[in-house]
């Protein structure tokens, strides 16, 4: 990695790369913030199809959100079994809501839109089984906090990048590029990291010869 405005400087030039390729999204989630949070774990470690399949079974299962609070495990765990470790993820919803209607006294995360970024997210990450790409998912889409989810596609095409150093961690990897991926880049960036990991820089085999980004990427540097 370079010095801080080299690292600035080269997100900013990726970043533009990728806007180029794959476009400037601007994501329209018609989601409230505890469908989000619910969506969020239902997706965690599951393929897209799998948890949308999970969570549309749950609004047809359950009116509201305090009769998902209040249904058997065994039972809410089948409503969702199409997304993954469901018995985990159940008790993980289950969990959460318990502990926001503690603290708040209600199923409602609107609490989060008048704190600091760092404050919603300790807020949201000391919730059980809510880690910090559950969290910046709430906050970036719900509250236009400036956070960007760090999932594997991101982590790793980041890594090779050389945007983050190579030995970072998933959530030092999130806390770094927040730091350095300007505002406006932070929805396209999310968007297209994810979509350049599954179609280009592939984890077993990335296509460097044929990807947009090889001249700004230390990865290739290495190869040649
Ligand atoms: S050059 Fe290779 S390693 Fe670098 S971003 Fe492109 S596909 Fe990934």
């Amino acid at each position: 990695m370079s010095n801080d405005s080299g690292d600035e400087q080269k997100v900013n030039t990726i970043c533009k790369l990728l806007i180029r390729e794959y476009g400037d999204i601007i994501v329209e989630r018609s989601l409230d913030p505890i469908e989000e949070l619910v969506f969020a774990i239902l997706s965690q470690n599951t393929a897209d199809i799998n948890s949308e399949r999970a969570f549309k079974s749950l609004q047809s299962a359950y009116a509201t959100w305090e009769e998902v609070l209040a249904a058997p495990h065994d039972e809410l765990a089948q409503v969702i079994r199409s997304s993954g470790p469901f018995r985990v993820k159940g008790e993980r919803i289950q969990s959460a809501l318990t502990e926001i209607k503690k603290r708040v006294g209600s199923l409602d995360l609107s609490v989060l839109q008048d704190m600091e970024t760092s404050e919603a997210m300790d807020w949201l990450t000391s919730l059980h089984g809510v880690g910090p790409k559950t969290a910046a998912i709430v906050l970036l889409f719900c509250f236009e906090k400036p956070v960007l989810p760090v999932d594997t596609h991101v982590w790793r095409v980041s890594k090779r990048l050389g945007i983050v150093p190579d030995n970072s961690t998933r959530v030092k990897a999130q806390d770094l590029l927040q730091q350095i991926v300007p505002l406006t880049c932070l929805y396209s960036m999310n968007h297209n990291l994810v979509k350049h990991g599954r179609e280009v820089c592939i984890a077993r085999k990335p296509l460097c010869e044929d990807c947009f980004l090889n001249r700004h990427c230390d990865y290739y540097q290495t190869l040649h």
